[in-house]
């Protein structure tokens, strides 16, 4: 092979790497760049087989826009989020919280909008 097939060759290498790079560049959304990390997680739970689920900054944000995951039910409060249960095929995963008094992870308000909290807690609250 002659130096200048090889300089020609080098250059159509040189010029299909830029465009794989540029392309990536181009089609890379921003929301791609969100964390995929556990210290970023939220934790939710099912309400109704207590499936604990975490899901990162990047899972949420995916989650959130996919239609068969997010509830989008105009009976209910938009403002609250209502994920998709894969276990009981129904909306019932909220955000979950922890109480460190019992050891257990509990919700505040479930998929009806009913508010609620530590049941262990709620139980010396009606001793
Ligand atoms: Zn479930
Ligand atoms: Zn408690």
């Amino acid at each position: 092979m002659s130096s200048a097939m090889k300089n020609v060759l080098l250059l159509v290498l040189l010029l299909g790497v830029a465009g794989l790079a540029g392309w990536f560049f181009v089609r890379g959304d921003p929301e791609k760049k969100l964390p995929d990390t556990a210290e970023s997680a939220t934790q939710w739970i099912c309400v109704q087989c207590k499936k604990k689920i975490d899901l990162t900054a990047r899972q949420f944000e995916e989650w959130r826009k996919s239609p068969d995951k997010i509830r989008r039910d105009p009976n209910y409060d938009a403002s609250q989020v209502v994920f998709w249960c894969d276990d009981c095929k129904k909306f019932s995963v909220v955000r979950a919280f922890f109480c460190r008094e019992h050891n257990l992870w509990y919700w505040t308000k479930d998929p009806e909008g009913r508010t609620g909290s530590c049941p262990e807690c709620e139980k010396l609250m009606r001793q």
